[in-house]
């Protein structure tokens, strides 16, 4: 059984588990990975037990029935409850799941009250069939981090002095676009100098200058899947402390990949970073969680944070990205995504390397 027909199986499991008579699928993530169809944002989904349905307009009539082959093709305006109220009731749908996480209160209120049916919240469904990646997907992930990293061994000649932030970052996105990337998974995030003591410092208009530390922190969404990574590079020689900084941040990482046990929970395995960054003395300067999980979003389970009970699981794919962040001296940050297979962390972030590297 492909991909779609698995995950469509899984969801029919779901209406008969429930007895519900359908599920109305309305985010462009879930509609996405229930049928194919990459038209974001543009079609709504009707599953039964019995049929699929996909409700699109005429800007994608060909690519619909090219990419959702096992969806009927409802003709329209995904928008109308009009057009969802009339198909639900020629299949006798009277209680049906909605994405109550990611439904807009407003659609709430109109659309979805307006279906004339008994709304039921499918909560985190779509979230949990989305955690354990089959290997096809893992290996979408794992292309996606290779067309990123490729990306950016290409631009580093480019980083150095008198380059601005908002150049390295347009310089990356037009490399990852150029090898087929769709969009950078999020706002490509550029901090240098002392710039680099805010984690999520979104690349502006500072100049690179030498000695600075430069944080790069971006990902390619590529074949429907987003990429995470983060290498801090220095351009020139970097200070006495950053470069004790950079050695903790290197050493957490890698001692998180070596000592992950099969079993351990997202709570356990960010405390053995951060207990050798506290050992440091730069705990204070580490606020963030260890790592998340990557698919479709950027963000997605499970959570590897001091609060996180989730135990980690083959199939899961999630990042692993220490960092230290001292105001007014600088950050460093390293991220790799990993996923687990022979109860080990296998790193899927290939390259470039991870040792201190002076541009
Ligand atoms: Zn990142
Ligand atoms: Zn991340």
């Amino acid at each position: 059984m492909d991909n779609i027909n698995m995950r469509v199986e899984k969801v029919r499991e779901y209406i008969k588990e429930k007895g519900l008579d359908g599920v109305i699928v309305s985010s462009w993530q879930n509609v996405w990975y229930l049928s194919g169809f990459t038209g974001y944002g543009d079609a709504a989904l009707l599953v039964t037990v019995e049929s699929a349905f996909i409700i699109t307009d005429s800007r994608y009539y060909v690519q619909a029935a090219e990419q959702s082959p096992d969806f009927e093709l409802v003709k329209g305006n995904c928008a109308s409850s009009k057009l969802m109220k009339d198909l639900m009731e020629k299949n006798s749908v009277k209680r049906v799941g909605y994405e109550n996480l990611a439904v807009l209160y407003s659609d709430y209120c109109g659309y979805y009250k307006a279906l004339d049916a008994v709304l039921c919240e499918i909560g985190d469904l779509f979230d949990r069939l989305r955690l354990i990646k089959s290997a096809e997907e893992i290996s979408a992930v794992e292309s996606s981090c290779d067309l990123a990293s490729d990306a950016l061994i290409r631009i580093l000649p480019e980083i150095k002095p008198g380059k601005t932030e908002i150049e390295i970052a347009a310089l990356l996105e037009y490399e990852m676009r150029v090898a087929g990337a769709e969009k950078p998974s999020f706002d490509t995030i550029i901090a240098s100098g002392i710039r680099g003591s805010m984690p999520h410092g979104t690349a502006g208009k500072k100049i690179i200058e030498p000695g600075d530390g430069v944080t790069i922190d971006f990902g390619a969404f590529y074949g429907g899947f987003c990429s995470d990574m983060t290498r801090t590079f220095f351009v020139g020689e970097p200070s006495g402390e950053m470069r004790r900084i950079y050695n903790v941040v290197m050493e957490a990482q890698q001692k998180a990949i070596d000592e992950f046990r099969y079993g351990m929970t997202g709570k356990e395995l960010d405390k053995i970073a951060r207990d050798c960054i506290t050992f440091a003395g730069y705990g204070e300067y580490f606020g963030h969680s260890l790592g998340h999980g990557v698919g479709i979003n950027i963000h997605e389970s499970p959570a590897v944070s001091p609060g996180s009970d989730t135990v980690l699981e083959p199939g899961m794919i999630f990042s692993i990205e220490p960092g230290v962040y001292v105001p007014n001296i600088g950050g460093v940050r390293i991220e790799d995504l990993v996923t687990i297979e022979n109860g080990k962390l296998r790193v899927l972030t290939k390259r470039p390397g991870k040792q201190l590297t002076v541009l």
